[in-house]
């Protein structure tokens, strides 16, 4: 009897498969090993998904498998399941989910022998712990519960098996003491814990935290942090120490949702609202949906942390399919910053600047405090503009302007933020030879030379993708900020989440209208959580704290909200509004996004595809159940030449769209190869 002698394998290519293999009499290979295939020309690494009775084309078509690597125990089962879910639920090739998921090292044929060179993350784990030690608070070390935290801590580990539990904490009220707690209970059990934390920027922080408190628990050893600004070696060991089930605690950004735990007790996601958590390409994922599945399969309880949750999330909860539990004060001071809204209508600016502003930002440098200055808008200028004849700086390859950026050493370029593109600064208007180009609006590198110039006993620090390009820079800005070197911060919105500063007393925001009139249905949602998100860096450990708002709609709703700190009422009028409009979380959405040379050969594929819904006898059954919009270009319709337009399909029901997906797209896949269209689905997409 032979056993294993077919198998068949997840590939990382864009087949839909399955592909099987033979397994030669030499080699043995089980369920959750890697092997090594011939594919086409190539030889690539594919994970073993099933033994199977019989390959699914002619024996003697099917290739023997090359080797099989036995450098870590096979991956478990649970795992493999996990991601035939994500590929099923988000209509991919289950080798796309899989591979990916893994480090480099486990997918290139060779690379990993089952040795890891020194330096990994224990290494730099030594590192952090002496950071760690400089920074640690010293108040923070008595881990002292207030009523609500307890009940909270309690309310959580009074749950048996699967339950999502919606902590709906204001900023500052301590949601991170209470995961902590819940960790120690979990750890202390022998069991694994999964943090998910938005932004690369706070695992640091998260770590130091979690190497305070747990070190002497689960050792040196026992964190493994997960994202993607980790080098290969790095991510590997981590990997290798999560799978060997070494790692008790891990931590990461989204990718961490696909970390193959071994004994998981407890999920945790920390702002679980934040739009991080959303792959934006390949395997268009929300690491905050898989959570709760996975927390369902591993049958553990899954945490999702927020101050400004997601209209989902809290709807879930109002109707009781999710356990909400509420942090309603501050941990650390008694009173939430003074939200007040400064209307730019009647006065002049100075520089962007409202007079009452700028009074604010030298009281508080008068006072030894911290200022941070919001501007979500990065660069010098937004665009170049000539008076005389309207031309504007405009990109190339792409329907958008280009920005004015000051590049140290290098003088003034115009940069393009959607393809990248760089140009010169034209000395005179190329349309009409007009000399005197004007710059139009500002960016955080203006407002930052603003600042040192108006106040220049003042250090002022910005921080944005721009002054943190470099790896580690943003760690190092940070420190800077925590330490209080730094008076006036000016950042985007890197700056806005989860950060402790604990000399921070007013917090300005000058361009928050920006967002008010966004087309996107989520725009109030995403405008609420970011100003509430970058309010609760204020005052969170002195007295006093404030925020200005400088707008020109002070009347809107989402700011008569935010002054009241009130985001219930703000939150079940916005769901009010969804629910009469039919919008998510009352509907199910996919969008096929497709791209072309020109706008119209995208727009024909997408009414093509929308035709099949009434010409397939096959879909009939889901015409009264499945709505399709029609195809629009997109708001910025092409980016680095290529032009774009999506197709937006609905359902009340989440079973009834999925198995319409699974006839349709199919189809939908037929007509793309005959136009040969570039085109990707997305599942629950975040912005339309
Ligand atoms: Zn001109
Ligand atoms: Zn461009």
């Amino acid at each position: 009897m032979k056993h294993n002698q077919w198998i068949r394998v997840a590939l990382d290519v864009p087949l839909a498969g399955p592909f099987d293999y033979r397994v030669p009499e030499s080699l043995q290979a089980i369920k959750g090993q890697r092997v090594l295939v011939p594919f086409g020309r190539r030889e690539l690494v594919g994970i073993v998904l099933e033994t199977i009775e019989s390959p699914s084309y002619p024996e003697d078509q099917v290739k023997d498998i090359l080797m099989v690597f036995d450098d870590l125990s096979p991956l478990p089962q649970d795992w493999l399941d996990f991601g035939l879910f994500a590929a099923s639920y988000y209509h991919r090739p289950v080798g796309e989910v899989l591979l990916p998921a893994m480090p480099s090292a486990l997918r290139k044929p060779g690379s990993y022998t089952g040795k890891l060179s020194k330096g990994g993350p224990v290494a730099r784990l030594d590192r952090r712990k002496k950071t760690a030690i400089a920074l640690a608070p010293p108040e923070d070390n008595t881990h002292v519960l207030n009523e609500e935290q307890q009940e909270a801590v309690d309310a959580v580990l009074a749950i048996k098996g699967f339950k999502t539990v919606l902590l709906h904490g204001v900023t500052g009220s301590g949601k991170t003491e209470v995961y902590l707690h819940l960790a120690l209970d979990v750890l202390t059990k022998g069991k694994q814990v999964l943090f998910l934390v938005p932004e690369i920027n706070l695992t640091p922080q998260f770590e130091q935290a979690l190497l305070a408190r747990f070190q002497q628990v689960v050792g040196l050893d026992g964190i493994a942090v997960l994202h993607s600004g980790l080098a290969e070696g790095e991510r590997l060991k981590a990997w290798v120490a999560i799978q060997r089930g070494q790692a008790r605690i891990v931590l990461g950004t989204r990718m961490a949702i696909f970390a193959p735990l071994q004994q998981a007790g407890l999920i945790i996601v920390d702002e679980e609202h934040d739009a991080s958590y959303k792959q934006q390409e390949g395997l268009r994922y929300s690491a905050r949906d898989l959570a709760i599945w996975r927390a369902h399969q591993l049958d553990i309880p899954v945490v999702l942390g927020s101050a400004t949750p997601s209209l989902e999330s809290w709807q879930h909860a109002n109707v009781g399919r999710y356990l909400k539990l509420t942090l309603a004060k501050r941990a650390k001071t008694t009173y939430m910053p003074a939200i007040k809204l400064v209307d730019t209508k009647q006065i002049k600016l100075e520089q962007g600047f409202a007079p009452v502003v700028l009074h604010a930002i030298r009281e508080r440098l008068e006072r030894g405090e911290q200022s941070l200055v919001f501007l979500n808008r990065r660069g010098y200028a937004p665009v170049i503009h000539c008076a005389s004849c309207g031309w504007m700086s405009q990109c190339p390859r792409c329907s958008v302007y280009t920005v004015l950026h000051r590049m140290p050493g290098h003088g003034n370029v115009l940069q393009c933020h959607h393809c990248g593109y760089y140009g010169r600064v034209p000395v005179k208007c190329p349309d009409c030879g007009n000399q005197d180009l004007e710059m139009l609006g500002r960016g955080t590198q203006r407002v930052e030379e603003y600042l040192q110039a108006a106040f220049p006993q003042a250090c002022v620090e910005r921080i944005d993708a721009d002054s943190t390009r470099l790896k580690g820079s943003a760690r190092k800005l940070f420190d800077r900020v925590h330490s209080g070197e730094i008076d006036i911060l000016v950042g985007t919105q890197m700056v806005a989440k989860g950060h402790d500063f604990r000399k921070l007393g007013l917090v300005c925001v000058l361009n928050a209208d920006a967002m008010l009139f966004s087309s996107d249905f989520r725009a109030p949602e995403k405008l609420f959580a970011q100003l509430a998100q970058v309010s609760g860096r204020a005052g969170r450990h002195v007295a006093g704290g404030e925020v200005l708002i400088q707008t020109a709609y002070p009347e809107q709703a989402v700011y008569q909200a935010l002054i009241r700190h009130d985001y219930d009422t703000f939150a079940n009028a916005s769901l009010e509004e969804r629910k009469i409009t039919h919008l998510p979380p009352f509907s199910h959405q996919v969008l096929i996004s497709a791209q072309a040379k020109t706008v119209n050969q995208a727009m024909q594929f997408l009414l093509e595809t929308r035709q099949l819904l009434a010409s397939q006898p096959q879909l009939s059954g889901f015409q009264a159940a499945i709505n399709m919009y029609d195809p629009v270009p997109l708001r910025i319709v092409r980016v680095a030449h290529v032009e774009r337009a999506q197709l937006l399909v609905e359902s009340a029901s989440r079973p009834v769209l999925q198995a319409f997906l699974g006839h349709w797209l199919p189809l939908v896949q037929e007509i793309g190869k005959r136009h040969r269209i570039r085109y990707f689905t997305e599942v629950d997409p975040l912005e339309i």
